[in-house]
């Protein structure tokens, strides 16, 4: 039979994460498994790849620090590029309401040790992107240690890396089911042990496509489909993806060459250069909740309404809509992660619901879910905030900065 110590299932980001950070730590008997052939297919193949400390939670600033410094020299660390590009981002404030926020945050993030966070006036920006329409911007902030990786390198430098030392991935492995046992009875069906007292329920092992195997630890990275993979265990996880949508423009050379990414706090788009074209990013609130990842054509021109609003000269930018794409963020009820061991099932640990920044934060995340699992606590950050249980303990976090 197959064992491993720990199961992974999910071999995005945050998946080989975890694998890198367990297998640094000495854990190499790691098993990934992932249903699709290669890589990637999943959020993570479909982010825009931003890196930023400005959020407005402690513990995201915290993630976030501890991630960009990982980020500023995982190529030398990992032996694989990032592709990290310092390039900043930029948020800009319409109204006082904007500005008070900024101004809180930027307090919050130089306690935290954030303090690279400069305050700019309409001049400077205009400096920045001498092609925004600034007329009605207050203010804003600037942090030049924001900016991008290159989502799809970084994913597979963490692998390479695990693999390296030992780690296994089997692709075109799909989990259908994950055993449990109570006590010293033997394994039992799903439907059985959900009429047991769940407090005994620990994880005896995953069936998968190619066969069963045995584990004492699964960690649940499938990402949108995370509450899915948690059912199985008999788990309950507020995760729901939420379909996300980018547009480039075809090659525009009416902005800077390199520039941060821009946010128009006004009405939420934000914009960076990807190559020689422009990435075009709004969050649309009529979206709801399902597996949705068909591109709406409807969509361009909600955005580039938004767009030329902010930056005149994108009116002119082309846009080729069979170009653009649609992902799946995976969202939680207080937009915060959960990262930690399940409350039910022993042995079942969750590293899920990034609400849009399971790119930014997986070095963080990898970390801390491995610290939980070898050690029981971590040092980085107060693991308990991000648990399952704040949801029933009416421990909510709130994260204003969502993008
Ligand atoms: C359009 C868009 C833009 C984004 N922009 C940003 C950004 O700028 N910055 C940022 O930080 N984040 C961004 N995000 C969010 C980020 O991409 C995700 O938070 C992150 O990729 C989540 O990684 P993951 O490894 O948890 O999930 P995924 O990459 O989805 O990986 C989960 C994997 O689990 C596998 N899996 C699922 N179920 C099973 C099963 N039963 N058996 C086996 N395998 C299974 C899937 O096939 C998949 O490969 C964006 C997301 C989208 C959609």
């Amino acid at each position: 039979m197959e064992t491993a110590d720990v199961v992974i299932i999910g071999s995005g980001i945050v998946g080989s994460s975890v694998a890198y950070h367990l297998a640094q730590a000495g854990c190499t008997n790691v098993l990934v498994l992932e249903r699709e052939a290669h890589q990637g297919k999943g959020s993570t193949g479909k982010s825009m790849g931003g890196v930023r400390a400005q959020f407005s939670t402690p513990v995201n600033i915290q993630m976030s620090k501890y991630s960009i410094d990982f980020f500023s020299k995982f190529d030398e660390v990992v032996g694989h590029p990032a592709d990290y590009r310092a390039h900043g981002y930029l948020f800009c404030a319409t109204n006082e309401k904007h500005l008070a926020y900024l101004n809180a945050n930027r307090e919050r993030q130089g306690a935290l040790g954030v303090t690279n966070v400069e305050w700019v006036t309409p001049e400077d920006i205009v400096k920045m992107v001498p092609q925004l329409r600034v007329d009605d911007i207050l203010g804003g902030t600037f942090c030049p240690t924001d900016g991008f990786v290159d989502p799809h390198s970084v994913m597979m430098g963490f692998m390479l890396n695990a693999r390296e030392r030992g780690v296994r991935l089997w692709l075109d492995t799909q989990v259908t089911g994950i055993d449990l046992e109570c006590g010293d009875l033997p394994p039992l069906s799903k439907a059985a042990t959900s009429r047991r007292t769940p407090k005994d329920a620990r994880i005896s092992g995953v069936n998968t496509s190619r066969g069963f195997i045995s584990t004492r630890v699964v960690v649940n990275a499938a990402g949108p489909w995370a509450a899915e993979v948690a059912k199985m265990a008999s788990a309950e996880l507020p995760v729901e993806p939420l379909r996300r949508q980018l547009v480039p423009t075809e090659p525009f050379d009416q902005l800077p060459r390199r520039f941060p990414m821009v946010i128009d706090m006004s009405t939420g788009f934000h914009f960076r250069r990807e190559g020689k074209g422009i990435l075009l990013a709004w969050n649309d609130p009529t979206e709801t909740p399902g597996f949705k990842t068909d591109f709406d054509a409807g969509f361009v021109e909600k955005i580039l309404t938004r767009a030329a609003s902010r930056v005149p000269v994108l009116a002119e930018g082309e846009v080729n809509p069979r170009r653009a794409w649609a992902g799946l963020y995976e969202m939680t009820p207080d937009h915060h992660a959960i990262i930690g061991p399940s409350p039910t099932v022993k042995g079942l640990y969750f590293v899920n619901g990034f609400s849009g920044h399971g790119v930014m934060h997986s070095p963080a995340s990898g970390r801390v879910a491995s610290d939980l699992i070898l050690h029981g606590h971590s040092d980085l950050i107060d693991a308990s905030q991000l648990s399952v249980q704040r949801f029933s303990q009416g421990t909510l976090l709130h994260e204003a900065a969502i993008l």
